[in-house]
């Protein structure tokens, strides 16, 4: 089986990746197992953050690696709070301030579009000069108040128009068809299958 290091120790996307990539072969190792520490995120971009970890963990381990970065873009506020997404409202981290931020952001604003992003980006070695990258964009609207007690994140703001529901008011299996991570690991699944 091939290894592949993930630039994370979260264990649910070391799961979520796990299950789509065992089928090919490919063991799923999060970097924390290898001591390696997080790497700094100081870009303005997504695809710059989530090379800048890949390429870390396999600087560090000798070994290819995947990472993601992920974040909401709302279209008023120019795509903020996009990379700074975690801490919107600063530090500690938290997901109620983070909202209440945005809906003061967004008092009297009629343009509610935004959109989840999750960039995942796979260097074969760190020098890799052709990564494979696959982006995941699931659109919706900001609500004028929060919805629903499923999720994390912003999710009780967002608004999911196919669904007629919020995405903190979708259940786990129902968001995990749709979202911007799942749409982002269906692609990097059908490239990964093209090289
Ligand atoms: P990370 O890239 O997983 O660290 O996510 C960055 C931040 O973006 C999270 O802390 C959330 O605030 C936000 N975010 C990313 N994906 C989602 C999602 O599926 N639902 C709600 N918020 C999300």
């Amino acid at each position: 089986m091939r290894r592949l290091i993930l630039a994370s120790n979260n264990a649910k996307k070391l799961k979520e990746l796990g299950a789509l990539l065992t089928p090919l072969g490919i063991e799923l190792i999060p970097q924390g197992a290898l001591n390696i520490p997080e790497a700094e995120e100081p870009f303005a971009t997504f695809i710059e953050n989530a090379l800048a970890k890949a390429r870390h963990a396999s600087q560090l381990s000798g070994l290819p690696a995947i990472a993601d970065d992920s974040g909401l873009c709302v279209r008023a506020l120019g795509g903020a709070p996009g990379v700074l997404s975690a801490r919107f409202a600063g530090d500690p981290k938290s997901d109620e301030r983070n909202n209440q931020l945005l809906l003061e952001k967004l008092a009297g604003q009629t343009d509610r579009a935004a959109h989840f992003v999750c960039l995942l980006v796979l260097v074969r070695h760190a020098d890799d000069p052709q990564p494979i990258i696959a982006e995941g964009n699931w659109h919706g609207e900001i609500l004028n108040a929060p919805q629903g007690e499923h999720g994390f994140g912003y999710d009780p703001l967002f608004w999911v128009l196919e669904a007629n529901r919020s995405a903190a008011q979708m259940t786990a299996e129902a968001k995990n068809q749709c979202s911007h991570r799942a749409m982002a690991m269906q692609q990097l699944l059908a490239r990964l299958n093209a090289v």
